[in-house]
């Protein structure tokens, strides 16, 4: 029996034996097609040539510096490229170990900036329902998937909560769009003014929500009003893109696409596209520069922050991507992507929602298309699609919302972004496959 606790203490794993470009085998010589990413990880596929070679490179030269000591070329140069393409305002990136990581820090420079400003009584994160920002305490606290934090619950911080933006559940059918933003910026002021505007720290959300929902893009508008919102009550704005950023969504910060520029900014996953653990804040001018004129440090750090392995892989896996232009590539096979999903599941009896942006789309599953109506959160669909599509020979992540009044079953897909048509068609089919049998085992 496995030593290690692993995710389910329930059945066993394959072992991933070898890896190359979208494709990883098992030990027993069966190959999947990796359409998630991992978990919305693996940006450039497995064994790139060019980041094995980097992180090669930097292990012969340095593998570990302590960054109480030193800081090193890599990790510099890193930062530099990771500024020189941020939204207006970012000047700073602080380096650590994944999403949850860059979340805490995140939470943790936005208390400490209001602390250096004169602002103490700034204590409340105002966040999402049904959002997900990682597993550590702090993280999970502003997460809003009961399911993940319930038993934590009594160990968690107090966080205000509103309602994510789904419109394919809550907007109203005498709504448009743009009306349902508001309605959502609306609920977001009444929020503040519950709580005392001096009293916020900041607005936590996913640009495009991950994990608990699926792919699901804000509507027109939203981020707009949420940041005029922040901006009036001197709110910070902290956006989670460790998920949705990176360019997984067609350009390199989701938040492009909103036409905002956040304080504080979360990314992680396609940063390092899963060959060494990394993931950063990206970090307003204005943040640091309170730090720097105040205490002189930011109050916070670990053992491995500005990893130079880590940072050689980062800055090899957004120089590829640079170099061959794989933004342009996300927006021409995710297009590719959406169409042939649609074709197949467009008017599938089980599928009620298909969305997304870029190489990063949600299917959600329904038992009544017409009605919207879930499937009996007991049955535990997404967990039967899994299984068949593992046998499929197709890694993809479906969700489930469980518990709680949390709604449907759901297929997040995210593959590489140098993922080919061909390739695209089988995890279509593949994917086809593994909804059928799901849904058929419920009968
Ligand atoms: N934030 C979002 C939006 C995520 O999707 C995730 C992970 O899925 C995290 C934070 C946590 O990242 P990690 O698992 O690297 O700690």
């Amino acid at each position: 029996m496995s030593k290690i606790v692993h995710r389910s203490l329930r059945g066993t794993l394959p072992f991933a034996v070898s890896a190359q470009g979208v494709h990883i085998t098992d030990h027993e010589g069966k190959q999947y097609i990796d359409a998630s990413g991992g978990a919305a990880v693996s940006c450039l596929g497995h064994q790139h040539p060019d980041v094995l070679a980097a992180m090669h490179a930097q292990i012969d030269t340095v593998a570990y510096a302590h960054t109480s000591f030193f800081t090193t070329q890599v990790a510099e140069d890193l930062a530099d490229t990771l500024v020189a393409n941020a939204p207006a305002g970012i000047g700073h990136v602080y380096l650590v170990s994944g999403g949850s990581e860059a979340i805490e820090a995140a939470l943790k420079m936005a208390r400490q900036y209001f602390v250096e400003t004169g602002e103490p009584d700034r204590s409340v994160f105002i966040a999402r329902r049904q959002s997900y920002h990682g597993n550590t305490l702090g993280a999970l606290a502003v997460g809003g998937n009961e399911w993940r934090r319930k038993q934590f619950a009594p160990i968690l911080i107090d966080v205000g909560r509103v309602s994510p933006c789904y419109a394919y559940r809550d907007q109203l059918a005498t709504e448009t769009p743009e009306q349902y933003s508001e309605r959502l910026a609306q609920e977001l002021e009444a929020t503040i003014a519950e709580i005392g505007a001096k009293r916020v720290i900041a607005f936590v959300a996913e640009t495009v929500v991950g994990a608990t929902l699926g792919a699901v893009p804000p509507t027109p508008g939203y981020f707009k009003r949420v940041r005029e919102i922040c901006d009036r009550h001197g709110i910070l704005l902290i956006a989670d893109e460790v998920m949705c950023g990176m360019g997984r969504t067609g350009t390199l910060h989701a938040v492009e696409q909103e036409g905002i520029a956040p304080d504080l900014m979360a990314i992680a996953k396609g940063l390092g596209g899963g060959y060494q653990p990394i993931g950063a804040v990206l970090a307003s001018t204005k943040i640091v520069d309170a730090f720097r004129k105040g205490s002189g440090l930011f109050q916070h750090g670990h053992t491995y922050i500005g990893h130079p392995v880590a940072a050689a892989a980062a800055l090899a896996v957004q120089k590829v991507i640079a170099r061959d232009k794989l933004l342009d590539q996300v927006k021409a096979r995710g297009a590719y992507f959406e169409k042939k999903l649609r074709a197949t599941f467009g008017n599938h009896p089980n599928v009620g929602d298909i969305r997304g942006r870029g190489l990063f789309w949600g299917v959600e599953l329904v038992e009544d298309r017409a009605t919207k109506k879930p499937f009996d959160a007991a049955l535990k669909l997404h967990a039967k699609v899994k299984a068949a599509a593992m046998q499929a020979g197709l890694m993809c992540y479906p969700m489930g919302g469980t518990i709680d009044g949390e709604r449907g079953d759901h297929v997040l897909l995210a593959p590489p972004f140098i993922i080919s048509e061909a390739a695209l068609d089988q995890v279509v089919e593949r994917l086809a496959t593994a909804i059928e049998s799901g849904t058929r085992a419920l009968k």
